[in-house]
């Protein structure tokens, strides 16, 4: 019988608000799950309505990392930190020390990282505080740094294995349409052009399009013409969210891999990729590769185990299809439930320090 794990949102483990009155910082640490490590995932810090807002986000995020890190088979689990950005002028440096002590607190349990509002600055501050912090600047040749090259060679495993699955090629015979050329982008760009692949790409910074259309022979097209472009992959690279009713009617892509956190939507989509005979390649298995070297950089691996653990997100694709196959599912419900499974059989672990 098919195992199908629970498709709601799971309860987290524990939940603990912040508030400094010297710096104004008010936000949430969310730890969705330690079962498989500390929690591990970056603080946001960004424009809510209420501590509510903040809440429900912070829930949602942690969630998130808590499959991502599993999936990725990283003795982590997962959680989040969101800081609301407040109204007025404020003192960031009194800010990030206030979330330092509040992961000190947690001893452990809580790992954090730059995200979307934050930055490596950010979080340099915090390693005045606490250990329990990563994204800094890498030491010497180990782990740290810029995750983005990390993401584009864990994307490209992943292409790899799509493409081979669905339409027998090899990336060299296809035609992969890149929507953004930012860290990710671009950098995936750099390594598909080089294994022979033709790309046509959507940026909005028409120096950074016309580069790649220089360096790469790209064909440059508009974001939303990208989208239906006749390619035989799509990488979102840019935005989440872009896989709604209407681009996946329109798509022509017969394979979906990109970098962009949350892609779909809305979960249905999933099917409604399938239906039209679309394998969707699940995002938080692809874009693992920026966690596998934060992670690296936490708990003191070398960059060569770091590469290993990237190269490993093919292993990882091809791991969900056959799952997807026994189980009459998609990749994307697939991949959910290996996550899942690694989380419920976990012995419990202590926090790991730095
Ligand atoms: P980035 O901000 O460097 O790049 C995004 C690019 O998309 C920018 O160049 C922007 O101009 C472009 N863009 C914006 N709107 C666009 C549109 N409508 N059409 C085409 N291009 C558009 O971000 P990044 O670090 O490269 O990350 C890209 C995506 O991958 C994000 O969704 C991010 O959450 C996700 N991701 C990144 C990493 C990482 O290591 N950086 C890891 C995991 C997931």
């Amino acid at each position: 019988m098919p195992k199908h794990h629970d498709r709601r949102a799971l309860p987290p483990e524990e939940v603990v608000p912040f508030h400094d009155p010297n710096s104004g910082a008010r936000g949430v640490i969310a730890l969705h799950s330690t079962a498989l490590g500390p929690a591990a995932g970056g603080c946001r810090l960004w424009r809510y309505a209420d501590d509510q807002a903040a809440t429900v986000d912070a829930l949602r995020l942690a969630e998130g990392m808590a499959l991502k890190n599993a999936l990725a088979d990283l003795p982590l689990g997962g959680g989040k930190a969101v800081i609301r950005l407040p109204d007025g002028p404020f003192d960031r440096t009194a800010l990030f020390r206030s979330l330092g002590r509040a992961v000190r607190e947690l001893n452990g349990r809580y790992v954090t990282a730059e995200d979307v509002g934050t930055c490596v600055a950010d979080m340099e501050v915090v390693a005045g505080e606490t250990h329990h912090v990563a994204g800094l600047p890498a030491r010497g040749r180990g782990p740290g740094g810029d995750p983005s090259p990390w993401t584009a060679l864990g994307v490209v495993q992943a292409m790899r294995v799509a493409v081979r699955h669905r339409l027998g090629a090899e990336l060299s015979d296809v035609t992969v349409a890149v929507q953004g050329l930012g860290h990710v982008g671009y950098a995936l760009c750099e390594l598909l052009h080089g294994m022979g692949a033709r790309l046509i790409v959507a940026e909005p910074r028409s120096e950074i399009a016309a580069r790649a259309a220089d360096r790469f022979g790209a064909m440059v097209m508009s974001g939303r013409a990208l989208l239906s472009a006749r390619a035989d992959v799509l990488a979102p690279c840019a935005l989440g969210a872009v896989l709604d009713a209407d681009t996946v009617r329109g798509l022509r892509a017969s394979v979906v891999c990109g970098a962009a956190n949350n892609q779909l939507a809305t979960e249905d989509m999933a099917e409604r990729l399938a239906e039209r005979d679309v394998l969707y390649a699940p995002d938080f298995l692809v874009n693992a590769g920026g966690i596998i070297n934060v992670a690296g950089e936490y708990l003191g691996w070398k960059a060569a185990e770091v590469r290993r653990r990237v190269m490993a997100v093919g292993f990882r694709m091809e791991e969900v299809l056959a799952r997807a196959a026994r189980d009459g599912t998609v990749p994307h419900h697939a991949a959910r439930d290996v996550a899942m499974d690694r989380i419920a059989t976990a012995p419990r672990q202590v926090a790991v320090a730095a």
